[in-house]
C-alpha cells in the first residue's frame, strides 16, 4: 500500500500565558502530522516538543523527513511495530517527531479498522478516569480568578504549579476556591530535598492528593531522601522519560508519570505503563501544552491509568482540531462518537 505523510507548523496561542517554576509560554507551537492511505483515510497526529528535552519545532522538522520515509518504506499503516523499531534505527532521540508520527499511525490504523482507538485497543472505556485541570504560576488575584473559573467550568480535580516564595499562599488560595476540589502539586524539580519535605507537611495541610517532581530530576537520592520523609504520595515526571528509567525510580517515588513526547508514541508509553506497574507503582499520563492532533491519542490510555493530566489542549485559546470530549475534565471515551483518536480539524 502506498502511504503518503506531510506535516505543518501551528501556533497554539494559550487562553492564559502559563507559567511553571522553568519560565512562561504565551504561544505553544506544534507540528501536525497527517497520514494517509490508498482508501480515503487520514491518520492524524501532532508533536510538542520541550526544550527541556531538547526539542523545538525547528528539530521536530528537520528529523520528520527521516521518520516520514520509514512510514513509507514500510507501507503498512498496521505495521506499528516494525515502523515505529525503524524510526528508532533512523532517529533515537528526538521523542516528539516520533510520538506524533506514532499517534498519526495509531489513529490511521484505527480508522481503517472503523473503531476508536481504545476498541482496536480492547479497553473497557468505563475505566476512563478524569483529568486533572492545571493552574499556572500567577500572581495571588490571577491564581484566585483562574481558580474560580476552573471550578465554574466544572473542573473537579485541580493541578497547581509551585515552587516559587509564596507556595503556602498560592495553594491555600487554591483551597479557599475550590474548598471540594482534587488538588495536586507539580513543583518542576524547583525545591531542594529539605525544603520539599517541609513544603510536602504544607501542602498535606490543604489536604493535596499527591506531589509531582519535588526534587531535580536526575538527583535520585534526593528524590529517595524525600519519599522517605513526605507526608504525601510521591510522584516522578522529568525524572520518568521512558520504560527505562522506572526501576531507578521505583523505590523512590509513588506515581509514574508519563508523556507521549517523552516515550516518543504509543506503544512505548504502554510498555511504561506495564514495567511501572510491575515494580509496584501507580501510573499517571501527562502532556505538554498539546493540540487535540495529539491529546486524543492520549485518552485512548486512560483506562490504563491510575491518574490522568491531559489538559494540554484545554489550557488553549484556539485549537484548529478537536478530539475525545472532556467536560469538566472526565475523558468521555464513551462519548467518542468517531473512529482513531478522535482528532479532527474544526
Ligand atoms: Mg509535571
Amino acid at each position: 500500500m502506498t502511504l503518503t505523510a506531510e506535516f505543518e507548523r501551528v501556533a497554539l496561542p494559550l487562553e492564559h500565558a502559563f507559567t511553571i517554576a522553568r519560565g512562561t509560554t504565551a504561544t505553544a507551537e506544534n507540528v501536525v502530522v497527517r497520514i494517509r492511505d490508498g482508501d480515503g483515510n487520514t491518520g492524524v497526529g501532532a508533536a510538542a516538543p520541550s526544550a527541556h528535552y531538547g526539542e523545538t519545532v525547528g528539530t521536530v522538522e528537520a528529523v520528520l523527513p527521516d521518520l516520514l520515509s520509514v512510514v513509507e518504506r514500510v507501507g503498512d499503516p498496521h505495521a506499528l511495530a516494525r515502523i515505529e523499531d525503524g524510526m528508532r534505527a533512523v532517529v533515537n532521540h528526538n521523542p516528539a517527531a516520533r510520538a506524533a508520527v506514532s499517534i498519526a499511525l495509531h489513529d490511521l490504523a484505527a480508522k481503517r479498522a472503523g473503531l476508536p482507538l481504545y476498541e482496536y485497543w480492547g479497553l473497557d472505556p468505563a475505566d476512563s478516569l478524569t483529568s486533572s485541570f492545571t493552574i499556572g504560576i500567577d500572581d495571588m488575584e490571577a491564581v484566585r480568578e483562574k481558580t474560580r473559573e476552573a471550578v465554574d467550568a466544572g473542573y473537579t480535580t485541580l493541578k497547581v504549579k509551585l515552587g516559587t516564595e509564596r507556595d503556602e499562599r498560592i495553594l491555600a488560595t487554591v483551597r479557599d476556591e475550590a474548598p471540594d476540589a482534587t488538588i495536586r502539586v507539580d513543583a518542576n524539580e524547583a525545591w531542594s530535598p529539605l525544603e520539599a519535605v517541609r513544603k510536602i507537611e504544607t501542602a498535606a495541610d490543604y489536604d493535596v492528593e499527591f506531589v509531582e517532581q519535588p526534587v531535580a530530576a536526575e538527583n535520585y537520592e534526593g528524590l529517595e531522601f524525600v519519599h522517605e520523609r513526605a507526608a504525601l504520595p510521591i510522584a516522578a515526571d522529568e525524572s520518568c522519560v521512558t520504560a527505562a528509567d522506572v526501576p531507578r525510580i521505583a523505590d523512590r517515588v509513588d506515581i509514574a508519570n508519563l508523556k507521549l513526547m517523552k516515550t516518543g508514541g504509543l506503544r512505548e508509553a504502554k510498555r511504561l505503563i506495564h514495567t511501572a506497574r510491575a515494580h509496584g507503582l501507580e501510573v499517571m499520563c501527562g502532556c505538554m501544552i498539546e493540540s487535540d492532533a495529539a491529546i486524543a491519542a492520549a485518552c485512548h490510555l486512560a483506562p490504563l491509568l491510575d491518574y490522568v493530566d491531559l489538559d494540554g489542549s484545554l489550557l488553549l485559546a484556539d485549537d484548529p482540531y478537536r478530539g475525545v470530549p472532556m467536560d469538566g475534565g472526565y475523558v468521555d471515551l464513551e462519548g467518542l462518537d468517531r473512529p482513531g483518536t478522535g482528532a479532527i480539524e474544526e
